[in-house]
Protein backbone atom coordinates (compact mmCIF):
# COMPACT_ATOMS: atom_id res chain seq x y z
CA UNK A 1 0.00 0.00 0.00
CA UNK A 2 1.62 3.43 -1.02
CA UNK A 3 0.60 6.63 0.66
CA UNK A 4 1.92 9.84 0.24
CA UNK A 5 4.63 11.25 2.26
CA UNK A 6 3.17 12.68 5.02
CA UNK A 7 4.08 15.06 7.81
CA UNK A 8 4.86 13.12 10.60
CA UNK A 9 4.07 15.60 13.53
CA UNK A 10 4.37 13.44 16.42
CA UNK A 11 7.21 13.87 18.79
CA UNK A 12 8.92 10.83 20.73
CA UNK A 13 11.25 11.09 23.20
CA UNK A 14 13.80 10.34 20.91
CA UNK A 15 13.13 13.35 19.21
CA UNK A 16 16.23 15.85 20.26
CA UNK A 17 16.49 19.81 20.50
CA UNK A 18 18.91 20.99 18.46
CA UNK A 19 20.46 23.28 20.16
CA UNK A 20 20.83 21.40 23.43
CA UNK A 21 19.75 18.12 23.37
CA UNK A 22 16.67 18.05 25.54
CA UNK A 23 13.42 16.57 24.63
CA UNK A 24 11.76 18.39 21.71
CA UNK A 25 8.44 19.81 21.65
CA UNK A 26 8.19 21.89 18.77
CA UNK A 27 9.09 20.65 14.89
CA UNK A 28 9.88 23.43 12.91
CA UNK A 29 9.15 22.90 9.21
CA UNK A 30 11.32 25.66 7.43
CA UNK A 31 10.26 26.83 3.98
CA UNK A 32 13.73 26.05 2.75
CA UNK A 33 12.11 22.21 3.40
CA UNK A 34 14.74 21.47 6.46
CA UNK A 35 12.99 20.63 9.68
CA UNK A 36 14.23 21.64 13.19
CA UNK A 37 13.09 20.42 16.53
CA UNK A 38 12.83 22.66 19.42
CA UNK A 39 12.33 22.41 23.51
CA UNK A 40 10.20 24.41 24.72
CA UNK A 41 13.09 27.44 26.37
CA UNK A 42 14.71 27.58 22.44
CA UNK A 43 11.81 27.44 20.66
CA UNK A 44 10.64 30.33 22.42
CA UNK A 45 13.97 31.82 21.37
CA UNK A 46 13.46 31.47 17.93
CA UNK A 47 9.40 31.24 17.51
CA UNK A 48 9.07 35.15 15.88
CA UNK A 49 11.67 35.00 13.25
CA UNK A 50 10.79 31.25 12.50
CA UNK A 51 7.19 32.71 12.08
CA UNK A 52 8.07 35.56 10.19
CA UNK A 53 10.15 33.32 7.94
CA UNK A 54 7.00 31.26 7.17
CA UNK A 55 8.14 28.04 8.80
CA UNK A 56 5.56 26.03 9.47
CA UNK A 57 5.21 25.07 13.51
CA UNK A 58 3.86 22.14 15.30
CA UNK A 59 3.58 22.29 18.81
CA UNK A 60 3.22 19.65 20.63
CA UNK A 61 3.81 21.21 24.01
CA UNK A 62 0.57 20.87 24.81
CA UNK A 63 -0.13 17.36 23.22
CA UNK A 64 2.23 16.57 26.16
CA UNK A 65 0.43 17.59 29.00
CA UNK A 66 4.02 18.77 30.50
CA UNK A 67 3.93 21.77 33.14
CA UNK A 68 6.28 24.56 31.45
CA UNK A 69 9.38 24.27 32.15
CA UNK A 70 10.27 26.93 34.94
CA UNK A 71 12.07 30.06 34.38
CA UNK A 72 16.13 29.65 33.89
CA UNK A 73 18.16 32.15 36.65
CA UNK A 74 20.55 32.95 33.65
CA UNK A 75 18.32 34.51 31.78
ZN1 LIG B 1 16.81 23.37 23.66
Amino acid sequence: MSTTTQVQSTLTAADRCDRCGAQAYVRVALPTGGTLLFCGHHFRDNETPLRDSGAVIFDETSKLDRKPEPEPDDE
